[in-house]
């Protein structure tokens, strides 16, 4: 089966990484791009379909949307996606309590995906994080540090979030207890338990994450570097035929890939 797709923000750099991923594949097919008023290719054919402002004529030419925009833009397309039970795919980072509240009230009555980060990598990463937070306990240090392109706006990545709350998990404890997003000035020892999370930010990186974990005369490195945006694309079109005809829910990536 074929599931008809609405792509926002076909002018960014996910946009068009999903518009170019679409093009390769038989179970998605492009028939809505939707971007703001004064972007860059509004009224060109973008994936076979002329790109417009019109949100409303968008979602009811599809039956999933995907979108990497913002967390206005998410926030704002989730209040009108609601009123048509309209399954989606999220992949913008950054929201908000309000943002993920009205991606909370689409949940109730269409299935959505909502993840931080598409590729399988990053995924069984998670996974791998949390096994060794878990068998090394507090004793070992943890530390992420995530780098990104100049343009990336919100900080840390959502993906060093889910890292760091994997391995909160691993150590059993509320991520919000031991959080550390800063170090500026006379900060004192490092207090057992806590996890730290450190942006770096230039050029064109793409995104890389390295979790540490430090011992005692020794240390553990997980990194995962994406070298292309396909990745992420690909991911979240896998999650868009996959999500269409599922029951009303909050989904993550784990779900899709069959690792839940
Ligand atoms: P970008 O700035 O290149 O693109 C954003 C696009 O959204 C632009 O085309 C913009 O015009 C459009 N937009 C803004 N408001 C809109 C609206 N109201 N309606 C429709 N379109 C609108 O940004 P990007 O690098 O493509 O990243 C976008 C988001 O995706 C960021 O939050 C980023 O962190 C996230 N991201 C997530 C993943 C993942 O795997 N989940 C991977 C990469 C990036």
């Amino acid at each position: 089966m074929t599931a008809r797709l609405c792509v926002l923000g076909p002018s960014g750099r996910m946009g068009r990484a999903v518009i170019d991923a679409a093009a390769g594949r038989s179970d998605v097919r492009i028939t809505a791009a939707v971007d703001r008023p004064d972007a860059l290719g509004i009224g060109a054919a973008v994936g076979g379909v002329i790109a417009t402002s019109d949100l409303a004529a968008g979602l009811d030419a599809c039956e999933v949307y995907v979108d990497f925009t913002s967390p206005g833009a998410t926030r704002a397309t989730a209040a009108i996606a609601h009123a048509r039970r309209k399954p989606a795919v999220i992949g913008t980072t950054g929201l908000s309590a309000e943002d993920d509240a009205a991606l909370a009230a689409l949940a109730e009555v269409a299935p959505i995906v909502v993840a931080a980060n598409f590729s399988l990598g990053v995924n069984l990463l998670l996974g791998l994080v949390r096994t060794a937070a878990r068998a090394l306990g507090p004793e070992w240090d943890a530390e992420i540090v995530e780098t990104h392109h100049r343009a990336k706006r919100d900080a840390p990545s959502g993906t060093a979030l889910m890292i760091a709350h994997a391995i909160a998990a691993g150590h059993g404890v509320d991520y919000d207890t031991v959080k550390r997003h800063t170090r500026d000035g006379d900060v004192g020892a490092r207090p057992r338990g806590e996890i730290g999370v450190q942006s770096v930010r230039g050029g064109d990186v793409i995104g890389d994450h390295t979790a540490y974990f430090f011992g005692p005369a020794e240390r553990i490195e997980i990194s995962h570097r994406a070298s292309s945006r396909a990745i992420f694309a690909a991911g979240a079109l896998r999650a868009a035929a996959w999500v269409v005809g599922k029951p009303p829910g909050r989904y993550d990536m784990l779900a899709v890939l069959g690792l839940a």
